[in-house]
């Protein structure tokens, strides 16, 4: 679409959602679904007809718990701060951005309270449960605070190792269009559907299941950096398995052929931009193909070469660019950071100082400015509270599937080397994919792996590869 048609698109959209809005909302689907409840045939415990049901529940009452009047304020309201949130970013002023934040946090506030607080649980609990049924703020940080605490003594003994990797096998130039074929020869091996879904190109990359049959993914390239984009393109690509995935073509628009959490949502793609890509077994396959369609430059450098320079670990001031070991801390932050907010334990003045020393303690840096600090993520300013925990959940979901999955398939490292991917996907489809959201994201942690989800799988899986690379 061309940018001068974004204007009447955002009015044509606006228009959808209030229809699609008040025909979700109408009292004849309350009373269809309650209906359908009070039948016993189609509500037998377990059954794939009760989950679907139990999931229209859910999405009927958090559609009429909100009033009209507050949805669309918090709409307006969200796209003024976004607004003021880009210059007050540009310059890093904080006091620029504050009174807005203040005003999104009582308007979030309110649609908290709208919901309603469960006994024992609490504000931030119905904000989170958005993005992640049915998970609480306690149960995250049940999960979160053991992975902090190890994650930085990882960190500190990979600063002591002193023998970080050579960076130079990615300082390799390639031109955007090799790198595209490549990208698209990856997704191809990996499973990706083309015929139900395409590569392209944008300045954030996204992805997004429009409909039956039609996945969309998109990249960004980098002429100086050509792995920006592999792993852009393989994180995106593991979103569009799940999308592809999903029994779209017999029940579109159902819950059952929906995802079940964007934790899950993001497992997907964690694990075919991390666990699988940056693997040793994945570029003793790759490498020779990237020879041929990138070129020659790489030919001076082997596949442990580019195991060790996709996994260099460097604590840093900006999330979006951390590297796998790192991330969560950030993601750390503004989680505690937020939950105290909604809490009302936090005030929006002490954010810029709760953050600054958060960040110097988990990850050891100084931040210099508001701009590379909590001014960095457009996420606050138009409401996303709640969304950041499950950036975290998602690698812990990866990696205990991980540990699942390699003992299922026993010659799943020996495949990837070669090249076979087969079996890993019919796998996720299986087991994940399939059931839409037949359970919740817990319970499906549960069933696949016989556990409660916890952090000790992603810890061993980041303290292994750290231990490879540098030598600890
Ligand atoms: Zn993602």
């Amino acid at each position: 679409m061309p940018p001068a048609g974004a204007a009447g698109r955002a009015e044509q959209a606006s228009i959808l959602a209030e229809i699609v809005h008040a025909r979700r909302t109408g009292p004849n689907v309350g009373q269809l679904i309650s209906a359908c409840e009070a039948d016993d045939t189609l509500m037998k415990p377990g059954s794939e007809t009760a989950a679907n049901l139990r999931e229209m529940r859910r999405d009927y009452d958090l559609a009429t718990k909100l009033p009209g009047e507050l949805v669309a304020e918090l709409a307006k309201v969200g796209s003024q701060s976004q607004e003021v949130w880009k210059q007050a970013r540009e310059k890093s002023d904080w006091q620029m951005f504050a009174p807005w934040l203040e005003k999104m946090l009582t308007l979030t506030k309110r649609k908290s309270e709208c919901y309603g607080i469960a006994p024992g649980g609490e504000a931030y609990d119905n904000l989170i449960d958005e993005y992640e049924p049915g998970a609480t703020a306690s149960m995250i940080q049940a999960t979160f605070t053991p992975l902090r605490s190890e994650l930085s003594a990882l960190l500190a003994r990979v600063k002591e190792s002193g023998t970080p990797p050579s960076e130079k096998p990615l300082k390799v130039k390639i031109e955007p269009a090799k790198q595209h074929t490549f990208g698209n020869f990856v997704m191809g091996a990996c499973g990706f559907d083309t015929q139900a879904g395409r590569l392209d190109v944008t300045t954030h990359p996204f992805c997004s299941g429009i409909g039956p049959g039609d996945t969309r993914l998109t990249t960004r390239y980098r002429e100086e950096k050509f792995t920006d984009a592999l792993y852009g393109t393989m994180h995106e690509m593991g979103h569009g398995l799940y999308e592809q995935g999903l029994p779209k073509h017999n029940y579109f628009g159902e819950p059952r052929a929906g995802d079940i959490s964007l934790g899950i949502h993001e497992s997907q793609s964690r694990m075919w931009e991390n666990f699988v890509g940056r693997s040793k077994p994945f570029w003793k396959w790759a490498l020779p193909h990237a020879k041929k369609i990138l070129g020659k430059q790489l030919g001076k450098y082997d596949a442990k070469d580019y195991f060790m320079a996709v996994n260099t670990s460097r604590p840093s001031l900006i999330r979006v660019e951390a590297d796998e070991a790192t991330y969560n801390l950030h993601v750390m932050v503004r989680f505690e950071i937020e939950r105290a907010l909604i809490n009302g334990s936090m005030k929006v003045k002490d954010i810029p100082g709760e953050w600054n020393r958060r960040y110097q303690e988990y990850l050891g840096v100084a931040v210099p400015d508001e701009r590379r600090g909590c001014l960095q993520d457009v996420h606050w300013s138009f409401g996303l509270i709640g969304y950041f925990p499950t950036y975290t959940l998602g690698n812990l979901y990866a990696a205990q599937f991980w540990e699942r999955i390699n003992s299922d398939l026993p010659d799943l490292q020996r495949d990837i080397a070669k090249g076979k991917f087969a079996d890993l996907k019919q796998w996720l489809n299986e087991k994940v994919h399939k059931h839409g959201r037949r359970y919740r994201a817990g319970e499906l942690c549960k069933r696949i792996t016989g556990k409660e989800l916890s952090a000790k799988p992603l810890l061993k899986h980041l303290t292994d590869r750290a231990e490879l690379v540098y030598n600890l």
